[in-house]
């Protein structure tokens, strides 16, 4: 599928259905595999953060989360299509889970809130496994004694929700090291599976 850059960021000109394609055809793959979905916000962000341009843009699948991505494509006649949620693409792939009775581990989020996001993902997709689940605050150096956590657990898709850009940079940061197939950004998803 074809990219479209806005404003530096390049994104994959997808539908949500080809969205879940290909991160389908990420899973059980060796080399762990990133998405994140910029929003309008986001793009700002890195417009003023070079390093986190340079992180989205190594992202392997890059979806315009909101309507004002695609505004800006169609103004510029870039050609991006359509609006894939991030949120919406989760769902499809907690969907996957379930038929697959693949696994996955919550990263993030205030101390209780990934527990809770758990048991109503549990609820909706009982026969997904969900291997762990860990808070969002920590101090820095405990990132390798995190990692070992998740590691441990060797989840098929690793879900991080530390807010745009710390979530990008962390996945980025340790690509090579977290032992996973899929490793996404989710933001403020986790506070909203919580309720
Ligand atoms: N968060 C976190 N650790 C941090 C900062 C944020 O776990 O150091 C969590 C926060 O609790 C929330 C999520 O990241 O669940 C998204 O945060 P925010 O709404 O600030 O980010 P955005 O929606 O802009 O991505």
């Amino acid at each position: 599928a074809s990219t479209v850059k806005i404003f530096g960021v390049r994104f994959d000109n997808v539908t949500l259905e080809e969205a879940n394609k290909k991160f389908i055809g990420f899973m059980g793959n060796e080399r762990l595999r990133t998405i994140y979905t910029p929003n309008p916000e986001i793009v700002m962000m890195a417009q003023e953060d070079d390093e986190f341009k340079v992180v989205l843009n190594e992202g392997d699948l890059v979806i315009p989360d909101g309507i004002g991505i695609v505004l800006a494509s169609k103004v510029h006649h870039l050609g991006l299509n359509d609006r894939v949620p991030g949120i919406e693409l989760m769902d499809l792939m907690l969907e996957y889970c379930n038929r697959a009775g693949k696994s996955i581990f919550l990263f993030g989020g205030k101390p209780g809130v990934a527990e809770m996001a758990a048991e109503n993902i549990k609820l909706a997709h009982p026969n997904l496994n969900i291997v762990g689940t860990r808070d969002g605050y920590f101090e820095t150096g405990k990132e390798l004694k995190i990692l070992d956590e998740i590691n441990e657990k060797k989840p098929d898709i690793l879900f991080v929700a530390l807010g745009a850009s710390k979530q990008e940079k962390w996945i980025h940061r340790y690509k090579k090291t977290i032992n996973a197939s899929v490793a996404m950004g989710v933001g403020g998803a986790l506070d909203v599976w919580a309720g």
